[in-house]
């Protein structure tokens, strides 16, 4: 019976360390602090694939709310952070070992450049947040522009809610969301899907027919003359009302 928990705390513990879990952790840390924005006249998408070229722009989250258009990358790194907003690469200490990675912050300029070949209605300083989670300690991080900010998860809600002016209308905000979310990959993949359906329903309506074939029921059509001239009908009327003409 000990032994049973100590092996359920034992597995627990080191699916804690793993990187997938770890990843999984911050990222739901990062969309549950988002909550702390309220539900009202705000849209929050997450997890938006945007075609830019033959290359997709994978974005973790975009906050939109009347107060402006918020893009937000999340990283999930353990240790020390140090980066400058003009250097190419950032550096990760953890002890003594030292790892370089890519500019967040340039990977989220791509990310907002490819949203607005998405909304040109709206060109107007996106905001880019880059979120690290609470795994890591920001040591050292230079930003000068304005709507730029890195912060921890703690930081994107009072990030966000520092933005006072009004910029849309709460009809914009949801006008906007359903933009992005039409053109998000997923969402035009279904589409896809949606038109090539009806239109293998209608070419298969259409090789029915030039076989002689009712398309609704399978009998077989003949031709009939009404009130108004002739027209193609099913032979099993009245049970089968398929007509053309
Ligand atoms: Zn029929």
């Amino acid at each position: 019976m000990a032994i049973g928990i100590l092996l359920t705390l034992l597995a627990v513990g080191i699916a804690l360390k793993s990187p997938q879990v770890k990843g999984y952790l911050g990222e739901m840390g990062i969309r549950f602090a988002l909550r702390g924005l309220g539900k009202e006249n705000i849209e929050i998408l997450n997890d938006i694939t945007l075609q830019n070229g033959n290359k997709t722009a994978q974005i973790d989250h975009i906050v939109i709310g009347r107060n402006g258009i918020f893009v937000i990358e999340t990283k999930n790194y353990q240790g020390w952070i140090f980066g400058s907003e003009k250097n190419a690469k950032w550096t990760q200490t953890i002890y003594k070992s030292k790892r370089q990675f890519q500019n967040p912050i340039h990977q989220n300029y791509g990310h907002i450049k490819t949203l607005e070949q998405y909304l040109p209605d709206y060109v107007q300083p996106i905001v880019s947040i880059v979120a690290f989670t609470n795994s890591g300690t920001l040591k050292k991080i230079d930003v000068t522009s304005d709507h730029i900010h890195v912060v921890q998860t703690d930081g994107v809600v009072p990030v966000i809610k520092s933005y006072t002016e009004e910029r849309f209308s709460q009809r914009k905000v949801h006008e906007i969301a359903d933009q992005i979310r039409t053109f998000s990959l997923r969402g035009r993949t279904v589409k896809q899907q949606h038109v090539a359906t009806i239109q293998a329903d209608q070419q298969q309506k259409a090789k029915d027919m030039s076989q002689g074939i009712c398309p609704k029921c399978g009998q077989p059509l003949v031709a009939r003359t009404g009130k108004r001239g002739s027209f193609t009908g099913c032979s099993a009327f009245p049970k089968c009302r398929f007509t053309a003409a």
